[in-house]
């Protein structure tokens, strides 16, 4: 049975185990909590010493209190390099984890310490876990060995495990320290690397623009303004690379936008406006492409009151949605925009008669490249990125709205419905909340217009 002031040493440095905290200094604050709280025990040993060695077991650093002063210092005392010689028999027994008892010291102690004659053995505990040795008890007593009573030595050694606890608590706490570290530095790194992405997207789609919009302007004349009569194969020729190259243009453009949006670049710039007339301007624009594909557009005016956004970002994403309808209605079919309020939001909706999507592909419209399998066909032919809905739902809730789409299936025609803030007076008074800044330094590229 263990005394009762020992278990109270114990439990008192159990308490000090648990309350280490992350950074403390194990080695320079423990330990010599430790020798003092074992010293407090009056015991009869001339003196206690704790040593920490390193992975090669060479002296790390030593403590040492006296019975006579129970003051605990930075000393050494004890001849470690001899105890702990590689391959040694006393070596051994501390590896195997295995208390020692020492008769013959006088190689192991600096006896020419007065008060040291009195010593007659040591008592020496390894401190240790199954993957470390980490240092040393060392109990000097002036009765022989064969005095000192294993429960004396089992006590000793709950504290060696105590200590190999905060050890490794200590370890434990320093490799996390360890693996925060690293992530901050490969998260700065990833930082890095993704402005230079950005960079280097904005840079290629810049220097790829320039020539494309020339190509383009080029072909376009050279099938329009002629003077000389084309073939009919080289009109087709060229009506295809018309084609394609603004389709690079979209794609360019997209990259460009989608660049901007993730790096914070993007300003978003409210005012008050009329959203009727700004659709009604986008009908017109979209007007001779719905022509050629003999498709009828219907814009259903109600009063609506003004809402508080960016236009010219309300103009992007119309685009993009009456684009989508163009596309993927069917020849002959209508588009039609219609809007709804509830005194806070306006919802702008723009439904087609056309190619329709299946409700499980609903969820994948706004993710980037969500191009769905069942209109590939279409899009293969009319120069889709899967980048648009995606710039549109980033930009509708930059200005503090939502986008959704509804389809009743394939065949069934699509509504694709955004909202947008009406200019309240409590808008107005927040107005500064609506603005979005870019980060850092502006890109000063704008998309090209098509
Ligand atoms: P894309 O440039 O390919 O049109 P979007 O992000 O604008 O890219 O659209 C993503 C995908 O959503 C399209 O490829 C198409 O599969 C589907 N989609 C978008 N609008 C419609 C629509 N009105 N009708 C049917 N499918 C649509």
């Amino acid at each position: 049975m263990l005394s009762e002031d020992k278990i109270t040493v114990f439990l008192k440095l159990q308490q000090a185990v648990l309350d280490l905290e992350e950074g403390t200094k194990l080695l320079q604050l423990f330990l010599p909590t430790v020798l003092e709280e074992l010293a407090s025990l009056g015991y009869c040993y001339e003196f206690l010493s704790a040593i920490f060695v390193d992975p090669d077991h060479k002296l790390q650093r030593g403590f040492f209190v006296d019975k006579q002063t129970k003051i605990v210092s930075e000393k050494e005392v004890i001849h470690t390099e001899i105890l702990l010689e590689r391959g040694s028999s006393w070596e051994m027994e501390l590896l195997y984890g295995r208390p020692l008892l020492i008769s013959d010291i006088k190689e192991l102690v600096d006896l020419s310490f007065p008060k040291f004659s009195e010593i007659r053995s040591l008592l020496i505990l390894p401190i240790q876990n199954t993957h470390n040795f980490s240092g040393i008890l060392v109990l000097a007593s002036p009765a022989s060995s064969d005095k000192i009573n294993p429960e004396e030595i089992e006590f000793m050694q709950m504290i060696t495990r105590l200590i190999d606890l905060g050890y490794r608590l200590q370890d434990t706490e320093s490799s996390l320290t360890q693996i925060t570290q690293q992530v901050y530095e490969m998260n700065a790194k990833l930082h890095q690397l993704d402005k230079l992405k950005d960079e280097f997207v904005s840079v290629a789609s810049h220097e790829l623009r320039t020539p494309m919009t020339a190509i383009r302007s080029y072909v376009w004349m050279a099938l329009h303004k002629s003077d000389i009569p084309l073939s009919q194969k080289l009109e087709r020729y060229l009506y295809r690379t018309l084609i394609s190259t603004e389709r690079l243009i979209n794609l360019v453009n997209d990259m460009l936008n989608v660049s901007r949006i993730e790096s914070g670049h993007i300003e978003i710039n409210p005012k008050v406006f009329d959203i009727v007339a700004l659709v009604k301007d986008v009908m017109e624009e979209v007007k001779v492409k719905a022509m050629e594909k003999r498709l009828s557009l219907l814009v259903l005016e109600h009063k609506i009151p003004q809402v508080f956004a960016d236009p010219d970002k309300v103009h992007e994403v119309l685009l993009n949605l009456l684009g989508n309808s163009l596309k993927f209605d069917y020849p002959g079919g209508m588009i039609t925009v219609d809007f709804f309020t509830d005194g806070k939001m306006v919802e702008v909706s723009v439904r087609d008669n056309g190619l329709g999507i299946v409700k499980e592909d609903v969820g994948k419209l706004f993710k980037k490249f969500g191009r769905l399998d069942n209109s590939y066909v279409s899009i293969s032919t009319s120069g889709g990125t899967g980048l648009g809905l995606y710039i549109s739902k980033s930009l509708v809730e930059m200005m503090h709205g939502s986008i959704w789409a509804q389809s009743e299936g394939v065949d069934k025609g699509s509504t694709f419905t955004f909202s947008l803030p009406i200019a309240t007076q409590e808008v107005l008074k927040e107005s500064e909340e609506f603005h979005v800044r870019p980060k850092g330094e502006a890109k000063t590229l704008e998309p090209v217009a098509i």
